[in-house]
């Protein structure tokens, strides 16, 4: 990882010269040095296709006569761009929303949106998030491979030869910003493509049957979460171990008893863990979906329904299954506290979550205003960017000092503060040292 990025590299683009020149300038303003601008999407898909990582950021206008956004978006999806976008529109908020989904769901690392006319301090807190990304991303500048080049072979290569790692992504209480729990989520150390993340690699193990397989590395392998939760909790650290598993591994009748074996063998209480669930399919299979996962309860595992809100995973599921969490999908998250569409689906579901005793999640998480709104809303966990992206293990130490200095401002209620459990203060203090 890189302790001193380079200046970042900005390509405006909007068909309008008056606002493209003020952006200009605003970049500028910011110590931004490197902004090349460009009045049509034609030419700045040329630009892109002739060096994909001349920029780190582009800044799009949505409405542009030659090709709009949307469709300047789509081509650039498919090029070979991997870095950061942000879109610009005066349009209704829902529609530069859509945008910003679409532009995700095409796998572009969008930073966000922004109404018209943007404001100094937008731009900077994208500054920000532009050099934080630039600072810790550990992917590569070029997307080196599509998400299909994968074959199940080279997959099982890297299940058998220990090349899958876990990162772990902080959860924090929203009253007081205490570290509660992690989510364990797969790395690929590929000794060619380098970091691989999971959308690169999961579907394909699940269309060829490696699932459990892969499951069984991430729970109970080597460097799986179950030793890690071990080892934090011999270092006085006792942290819920969230682990995602797919439907293969909730039609197999042994899971609920095999897990239970692996984490009385690793010394982890099953309560310390938490299995998260999504799947349409849940509804196809649900009879020996719903069999496992009352069992995995019945042994005090916790189950969460993840994504909450995508379609996956509705409120029939969370009425017919025993979900002890609810995590609400990121889509839902960033952003919400500006959008009355995102509100009225947010706090519903949290009313709901509430009177069915179930904790929720607020997933994506990702800068102070998304922290306040769910934090007020009355959510229970955070887990974002803004609190910590998912990272090594090692690195947790690391990250929970910064985050100690960085939650006091974000308490306003500094009475919750003073609650906050001794046992895990003592158990960081010894993970860091
Ligand atoms: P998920 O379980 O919903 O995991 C959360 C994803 O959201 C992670 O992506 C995480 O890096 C990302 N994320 C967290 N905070 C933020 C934020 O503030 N902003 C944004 N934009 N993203 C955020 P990741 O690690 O790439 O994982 C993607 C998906 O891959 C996971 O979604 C999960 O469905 C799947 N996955 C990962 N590890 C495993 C695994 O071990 N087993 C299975 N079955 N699936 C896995
Ligand atoms: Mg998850
Ligand atoms: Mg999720």
């Amino acid at each position: 990882m890189n302790s001193q990025p380079a200046p970042p590299r900005v390509l405006a683009i909007d068909d309008e010269p008056f606002q493209l020149e003020l952006l200009a300038r605003q970049w500028r303003s910011l110590g931004v040095a490197d902004v090349q601008t460009c009045s049509k999407g034609r030419g700045a898909l040329e630009l892109i296709g002739a060096d994909p990582t001349r920029f780190d950021l582009i800044c799009c206008d949505l409405q542009m006569p030659d090709m709009d956004g949307i469709e300047f978006v789509r081509h650039l999806g498919s090029s070979a761009y991997a870095g950061k976008l942000v879109l610009i529109s005066g349009e209704d908020l829902r529609i530069l929303n859509t945008a910003e989904r679409l532009a995700g769901s095409h796998k572009l690392g969008v930073l966000g949106s922004l109404p018209k006319p943007v404001t100094r301090e937008q731009l900077q807190a994208v500054l920000a998030a532009l050099v934080d990304a630039l600072a810790s991303t550990a992917r590569p500048a070029v997307k080196t491979v599509a998400a299909s080049s994968y074959g199940s072979a080279e997959i099982e290569r890297a299940i058998v030869e220990g090349e899958l790692v876990n990162f772990y992504q902080p959860q924090v209480e929203f009253m007081t910003g205490q570290l509660v729990g992690v989510e364990a989520l797969v790395r690929w150390q590929h000794p060619r493509d380098g970091l691989v993340y999971p959308d690169q690699f999961i579907g394909i193990a699940e269309e060829s049957g490696l699932m459990n397989r892969l499951t069984q590395v991430v729970i109970a392998g080597p460097r799986g979460a179950l030793r890690q939760a071990r080892a934090w909790q011999d270092a006085g650290l006792t942290l819920q171990m969230s682990v995602n598993v797919s439907m293969e591994t909730l039609t197999d009748c042994d899971f609920p008893d095999h897990l239970e074996r692996e984490a009385a063998a690793a010394g982890v209480a099953p309560s310390t863990l938490m299995l998260e669930v999504t799947e349409s399919r849940m509804m196809k299979d649900s009879l020996v979906a719903l069999d496992i996962l009352t069992r995995l309860r019945l042994k005090r595992v916790g189950v969460s329904i993840d994504d909450f809100g995508t379609g996956h995973s509705t409120f029939t599921q969370l009425h017919e299954a025993p979900f002890s969490e609810l995590k609400i999908d990121r889509s839902f998250v960033h952003g919400a506290w500006r959008d009355p569409a995102l509100r009225a689906i947010v706090l519903p579901t949290l009313d709901i979550a509430r009177r069915l005793r179930i904790p929720t999640v607020a997933e994506g998480v990702e800068d102070a205003d998304d922290w306040h709104f769910f934090r007020l809303a009355g959510c229970e966990i955070a887990q974002g960017y803004f609190v910590g992206r998912p990272m090594p293990a090692a690195a947790i130490g690391v990250w929970a000092s910064t985050w100690n200095e960085r939650r006091g401002e974000l308490l306003d209620d500094c009475v919750a503060l003073m609650r906050v459990p001794q046992a895990n203060q003592d158990g960081l203090a010894r993970v860091q040292a």
